[in-house]
């Protein structure tokens, strides 16, 4: 299924491609891969509407802290609130 023949933002060339998606909600975050229709010009990616309806669906998940159907791959930090140089903050 083909939602865009050309980019909504620029109007360039639509490339399928596999990519590389983070979806961040409550504090946790998801990586997967993903295809998406890639504009060659500008980079905008384009999601089918179920995988949008995928991405909100983990979204919803990550935020009640469900973590059904997911496997741990690394683990996640931020820096704490007394790091020495403070333009760096915690992200929360
Ligand atoms: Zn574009």
């Amino acid at each position: 299924m083909k939602p865009f023949e050309k980019c909504p933002v620029c109007g360039g060339e639509l490339q399928d491609k596999q990519v590389e998606k983070l979806i961040r909600s409550g504090g946790n975050t998801v990586a997967l891969k993903v295809n998406a229709e890639v504009c060659l010009h500008c980079g905008e990616r384009l999601y089918a509407e179920d995988v949008v309806k995928s991405f909100e669906k983990i979204r919803s998940k990550l935020q009640k802290q469900e973590f059904s159907h997911f496997r741990t791959l690394g683990q996640s930090f931020t820096v704490e609130s007394n790091w020495p140089n403070k333009s760096i903050q915690p992200t929360r």
